[in-house]
């Protein structure tokens, strides 16, 4: 019974998952080869600055440092109960989220490069002895789900957009004319991922029953265009496209080739 109780919890933690990032619309042999594919611990939230997740639990040495560290305690050690690597640190937003502290103590005190400070570098040289920027954490992204959130029913609040440390820039209100009343407008939330940490404030603060917005991580939540796409519009991409099938081109050239055959039976 309990176990059964365990699956239908995972299951809908999925469905919201893929209702949120707009992935329901998939045929439903799809979703459900999908869904069975993801485990509770693939969703799971890192503390700021943290290295790729395939690489992180075996860098973590599991000694909670950062977790102590932590002065919010926003950051807990998993247990068995499966939602991560057991002994890892993570954080679950709508519980505590991430409070972005400008001067990031759980990311230095770390002992195994498994919290990366070069990852939250002040300025770009990537230099671990420059101040540590939070909003440059990427620990997630926040996804909203459309069906849920009251905003886009019509009804006003923006508890999300004002939660959020990077108000107008990682959330923005999109304005929009409600046809079906005429008079009134639609304020929707609108996450831009290029900005948004990951920090969970807006999952905290959301209003609905269940959090209408929240974080995913960023392997999950977002897709990736393909190198071929370009925008017609904008100069910067269109060089982009040039240099990329220059940069093909040189590489199938014959004396490539034929150095790559000698790399290949070379004895040194
Ligand atoms: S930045 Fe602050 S609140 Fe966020 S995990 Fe680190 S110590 Fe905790
Ligand atoms: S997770 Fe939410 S609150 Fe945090 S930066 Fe992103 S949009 Fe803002
Ligand atoms: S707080 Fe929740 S319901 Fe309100 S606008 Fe944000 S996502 Fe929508």
């Amino acid at each position: 019974m309990a176990e059964m109780q365990n699956r239908n919890t995972r299951r809908d933690l999925l469905k919201n998952i893929f209702r949120g990032a707009g992935l329901l619309g998939l045929g439903g042999a799809v979703w459900g080869t999908a869904a069975e594919k993801l485990k509770a611990s693939d969703i799971v939230l890192r503390p700021p600055g943290a290295i790729l997740e395939e690489h992180f639990t075996k860098a973590c040495i599991r000694c909670g440092i950062c977790v102590e560290a932590c002065p919010y305690n926003t950051l807990k050690l998993a247990t068995v109960d499966g939602k991560a690597a057991v002994g890892t640190p993570y954080f679950e937003p709508r519980d505590i989220p991430c409070y972005m502290c400008t001067d990031v103590p759980c990311v230095p005190v770390c002992p195994s490069g498994a919290l990366d400070p070069t990852e939250l570098a002040g300025d770009d040289s990537g230099a671990v002895s420059s101040a540590l920027d939070i909003n440059k954490a990427r620990m997630g992204v926040a996804v909203v789900d459309q069906e849920a959130c009251v905003a886009y029913w019509g009804i006003q609040c923006d508890a999300c957009y004002r939660a959020c440390p990077l108000m107008g820039k990682a959330i923005t209100l999109e304005f929009k004319r409600n046809e079906r009343t005429g008079k009134h407008a639609f304020l929707e939330p609108v996450v831009h991922r290029d900005i948004c940490t990951g920090c969970g404030l807006c999952q905290h603060a959301c209003v609905t029953e269940k959090a209408a917005i929240f974080v995913l991580p960023r392997t999950i939540a977002t897709g990736k265009v393909g190198e071929h796409y370009i925008k017609g519009w904008d100069k910067a991409d269109e060089e982009r496209l040039k240099n990329l099938k220059e940069e093909k081109a040189k590489k199938s050239s014959p004396e490539d080739v034929l150095n790559d055959w000698e790399n290949l039976f070379d004895d040194d």
